[in-house]
């Protein structure tokens, strides 16, 4: 292939575009990526690096749960990088009964699908993190999960996709999509234009506009979601920690602050999240946000009055109005695969990246992505915020 033509050209180099771009370099494809920014610039970079399980759908979503939890247990030594890699538990803090009930139901299918998990009483709770001011729960639902460093994650799909042979260009914003016929021709950035006999969408929040650059649409939205890192301290927590009513918490809200903390390998205190509703993406950090996070992590954690914040950010947090993914064909187009607003992401992408590959390259869609059709969205009447439920 030439310099500006490929099999496959995948615009966006987050998680999702990244892990494609492995995928599809590992099955002999010749691979093109234009990011506008630096690879996992985007919200990737921003996450807060768990592999969740505990907010697992119900149904089949569990089973792709417990297969890309699997699959990151032997992902470093398949991608020759070391991602801080490790399982570690999560503890969802619970204040009201109705939260009580709602979990315990959760950890009863979550056992049922043998995930480790179970529910602790204020005593359990305590002991398991003795520097938690425990006084305001009844107690916490707690489950085995997985964490890594989020950045370190883009880097490892990025290593080996590109000793594959994928090409990865950073600073190369797509700002124009030719379409004849249904067919996408190529792409223009700034400086070049490309072609290729397939085109990825995998822009994350940025996906809507950059559909309406080839004259499709799919209503992404997003929320600002804003976080800070601490300096490095002794060893503190074992668990990730948050609340049980964050959804409760940020559904419906222009405003909202909902805590969570996990200690990093370098003893680093990684804090999320303060979410607003803004009618453009952004990335500036508010002046409520951050306080907001710190006065809500001290409630938890008083001992750390004197500890400092090193360094803030904020990430657009990208869904669909029915909560699911956009994994498919863009309908229209002969040429167009999207693929966004994932749930549980990082626990997620390792099995979506290789069966979208597989689909990608002409193989039949699996069952489980049939509610992914990207195609839904082409006649519903669609909820704008209020339909907002998760993250
Ligand atoms: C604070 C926070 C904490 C989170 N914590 C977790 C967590 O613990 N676990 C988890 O699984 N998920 C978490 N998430 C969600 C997770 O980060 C996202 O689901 C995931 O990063 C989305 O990946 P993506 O590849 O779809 O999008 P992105 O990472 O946003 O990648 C899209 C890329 O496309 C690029 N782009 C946009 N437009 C163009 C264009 N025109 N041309 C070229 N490139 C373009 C962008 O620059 C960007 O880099 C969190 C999110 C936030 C905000």
């Amino acid at each position: 292939m030439g310099a500006n033509t490929a099999d496959v050209l995948i615009i966006g180099g987050g998680y999702a575009g990244l892990a494609l771009a492995y995928q599809l370099a590992r099955r002999g494809n010749d691979v093109l990526l234009l990011e506008a920014n630096g690879l996992g610039s985007g919200t990737s970079g921003c996450s807060a690096g768990r592999a969740q399980v505990a907010e697992s759908h119900r149904g089949s979503h569990m089973n792709v749960v417990l297969a890309g939890l699997a699959r990151l247990e032997a992902l470093e030594e398949e991608l020759d990088f070391g991602f801080e890699w490790r399982r570690l538990g999560n503890l969802m803090l619970i204040e009201r009964d109705e939260h009580w009930h709602w979990w315990r139901d959760q950890v009863a299918y979550l056992q049922a699908h043998q995930a480790q998990a179970e529910m602790l009483d204020a005593a359990a709770l305590a002991e398991a993190e003795p520097q938690l001011d425990t006084r305001r729960f009844r107690g916490a639902a707690w489950c085995l999960e997985g964490h890594l460093n989020p950045l370190k994650f883009c880097q490892a799909w990025a290593g080996s996709a590109r000793r594959l042979g994928a090409r990865l260009l950073a600073g190369s914003p797509v700002t124009g999509i030719e379409v004849v016929g249904g067919r996408v021709l190529a792409v223009q950035t700034p400086a070049e234009r490309y072609s290729a006999g397939t085109v990825l969408a995998t822009a994350g929040a940025w996906t809507g506009e950059l559909l309406r650059l080839a004259g499709a649409s799919l209503p992404v939205r997003f929320t600002h979601a804003e976080a800070f890192v601490s300096e490095p301290l002794p060893p503190l927590l074992h668990n990730h920690i948050g609340l049980a009513d964050f959804y409760d918490t940020i559904h419906n809200q222009a405003r909202a602050v909902s805590v969570g903390v996990a200690q990093q390998q370098s003893g680093a205190l990684l804090v999320t999240e303060a979410v607003e509703k803004t009618p453009s993406i952004h990335r500036a950090n508010s002046i409520w946000g951050i306080p907001g996070i710190a006065r809500d992590l001290l409630d938890l954690l008083p001992g750390l009055a004197a500890v400092r914040a090193v360094r803030a950010w904020a990430a657009p947090s990208p869904f669909l109005p029915d909560e699911q993914p956009a994994i498919g064909w863009m309908p229209g187009f002969t040429n167009l695969f999207v693929a966004t607003c994932f749930h549980l992401t990082i626990t997620t992408i390792p099995v979506l990246s290789e069966w979208m590959a597989g689909m990608i390259l002409g193989g039949p869609r699996p069952e489980l992505l049939a509610d992914f059709d990207p195609a839904r969205f082409q006649t519903a009447a669609l909820p704008g915020w209020a339909g907002r439920k998760g993250k």
